[in-house]
């Protein structure tokens, strides 16, 4: 069964710090179905607005088998354990407790050799305990807010996704599109506008952010491992769901107000594998009721950056507090990562052609990813400015600004060039651009920014993250590990695209690899 929706075209993908996928294991056997449907398009007038019907079509009830990817069941197992494990130990290796050795020491670095490593490793004392039912309270309060708002405030753009292939649903493969409400950005004014008040009375101590760290963290690790169970058990209604949508459009055929379709599996998510498809997720995008809320679209973007700059500012307050200023670095990581996010929210319906979005399920790599790797290891170098009073000279200040400011140039201007050719391939920025026209019918452009590597704008988010190390200095590894850590996601992503697009444009894909021929580094890679 298929749900079509209206048909204008969401901006091809641009810029946006999407779920971070795991450090990747090998993705061997990778095979991803190719799409060989086609979109049912059908509209009514209702009350005078344009309506979408959505239309049943049945293309294949051959489900094609997928590899696996991630390392397969015992990959995502054993990602699903070092994924929280490493949160924490960022925290315990790294503090003001027993300040930031522990990693110099294991790989043979550290300036005072210590009898045992592990000595290093332990529960900072200005922090609460793991577990504390208040930042239990804290952390569903948050996701409580960030939904709340989403749904009272107004959204100014209700756009359309991209097609979406999904797995099996009811037997059936599907490609339909949805429509979604996207008001990130005003969720992130709003709140940002309740803080700053909420500060100014006294009634917001942001600073307690830092105190409570730990036992935030612990929180949001029981959520993701929560909410990813209740939405692989509630990926199975889909029979029952879709049975009795069969039976109503016998007797109706006509959609009555917003229609979600039918509940649509993840091509990678759906291979019968409980530990697997629990980790890659198995529904593509979940929707609970005939609403716009959808769930992982909802959390790729709101509550996990936006709840990222809290614990960022909630540093620099504390910072605040106990030094009477703030330091060059501590205002840096907090401006670069800001412009980040706001960039992200601003340009929120890039969003929906990525690949998080339209391949991938709604599972634990999602889930946590939001909700708990980017908020709390993202903020690691703010954190570590805090608790390790550093600061630098004027000229490498200078120096990180030009980082950033060259990282974030290629970054948004390649994005904002393909987003342009792909949306509207005559304007004036990019009619002179060069491109291979495909069988597929899309054009890949090979000149320009996308002339010089296939993936240039992963160059310029990597170049940010090392200005955004930079400010931590050179005393310790650990600020380091964001920039180590995203460099190896952006090569794992940029082999899963570039496999994506071998299945989808077949040769022409290789003839544009000829042609442009570095992956991410011009030279270099
Ligand atoms: P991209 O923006 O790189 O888009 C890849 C897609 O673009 C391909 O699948 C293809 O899709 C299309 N494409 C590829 N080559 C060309 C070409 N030459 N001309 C026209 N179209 C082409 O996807 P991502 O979602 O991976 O990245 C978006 C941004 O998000 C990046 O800047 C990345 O750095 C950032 N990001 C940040 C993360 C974080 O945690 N901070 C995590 C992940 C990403 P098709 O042809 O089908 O349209």
């Amino acid at each position: 069964m298929v749900s079509t929706r209206r048909t204008t075209k969401a901006p091809s993908s641009s810029s946006r710090p999407s779920s971070p996928s795991p450090p990747p294991a090998s993705p061997r056997g990778r095979k991803r179905t190719p799409s060989a449907s086609t979109i049912l398009r059908s509209r009514t007038k209702k009350n005078g607005e344009e309506e979408d019907i959505p239309i049943s079509t049945k293309e294949t009830k051959n489900h094609q088998k997928h590899g696996y990817e991630f390392g397969g069941p015992i990959g995502a197992i054993c990602i699903t354990i070092l994924l929280p494990l490493t949160c924490y130990f960022l925290v315990f290796a790294c503090n003001e407790t027993t300040g930031c050795d522990l990693i110099e020491s294991i790989i043979g670095l550290a300036k005072e050799k210590k009898k045992n490593s592990f000595s290093l490793l332990m529960i900072p004392e200005k922090m609460t305990p793991v577990f504390s039912l208040e930042s239990c309270v804290l952390f569903l309060g948050w996701i409580g807010w960030c939904v709340m708002l989403h749904a009272l405030l107004p959204a100014s753009i209700v756009k359309e996704g991209v097609d979406i292939t999904s797995g099996e649903s009811g037997g059936e493969k599907a490609r339909f599109r949805l429509r979604y409400k996207l008001n990130g950005f005003r969720v992130f004014m709003t709140t940002a506008v309740a803080c700053a008040v909420g500060t100014y009375f006294g009634q917001i101590q942001l600073r307690s952010l830092h105190a409570k760290f730990l036992s935030l963290l612990t929180a949001g690790c029981a959520f993701a491992f929560a909410l990813t169970t209740f939405l692989y058990v509630a990926s199975f209604r889909v029979n029952k769901d879709d049975k009795s949508k069969k039976k109503k459009k016998k007797k109706t055929r006509k959609n009555d107000g917003i229609d979600n379709g039918p509940v649509v599996l993840a091509n990678g998510g759906n291979t019968g594998n409980v530990a697997y498809d629990w980790f890659i997720g198995r529904e593509l995008n979940p929707r609970f009721s005939n609403s716009l809320f959808d769930a992982k679209v909802f959390c790729e973007l709101t509550p996990g950056l936006i709840g990222w700059l809290l614990l960022n500012f909630g540093f620099m307050h504390e910072q605040y507090a106990r030094l009477g200023f703030i330091t060059k670095p501590m205002v840096l990581v907090n401006a670069f990562q800001l412009m980040y996010v706001v960039d992200a929210l601003w340009n929120e319906p890039a969003i929906l052609t990525t690949m998080d979005v339209t391949t991938d399920g709604f599972g634990f790599m999602l889930v946590f990813g939001d909700l708990v790797w980017v908020p709390f290891t993202y903020s690691l170098q703010c954190r570590y400015i805090l608790e390790n009073n550093v600061d630098i000279s004027l000229a490498m200040t200078a120096f990180i600004v030009i980082v950033q400011a060259t990282g974030y140039y290629v970054f948004r201007q390649s994005n904002g060039q393909k987003n342009t050719f792909r949306t509207n391939p005559n304007d004036p920025s990019v009619r002179h651009l060069k491109s291979l026209k495909t069988k597929r019918g899309t054009n890949l452009l090979i000149s320009g920014w996308w002339g010089i590597a296939r993936h240039v704008n992963y160059f310029g988010d990597w170049l940010m993250a090392w200005a955004w190390c930079l400010p931590c200095g050179f005393d310790h590894v650990a600020p380091y590990f964001y920039v180590a850590y995203f460099g190896v996601l952006l090569v794992h992503r940029d082999l899963r695209d570039g496999e994506q697009c071998e299945l989808k444009y077949g040769n022409d894909w290789k003839r544009y690899c000829e042609i442009v021929r570095f992956r991410i580094i011009p030279y270099v890679y």
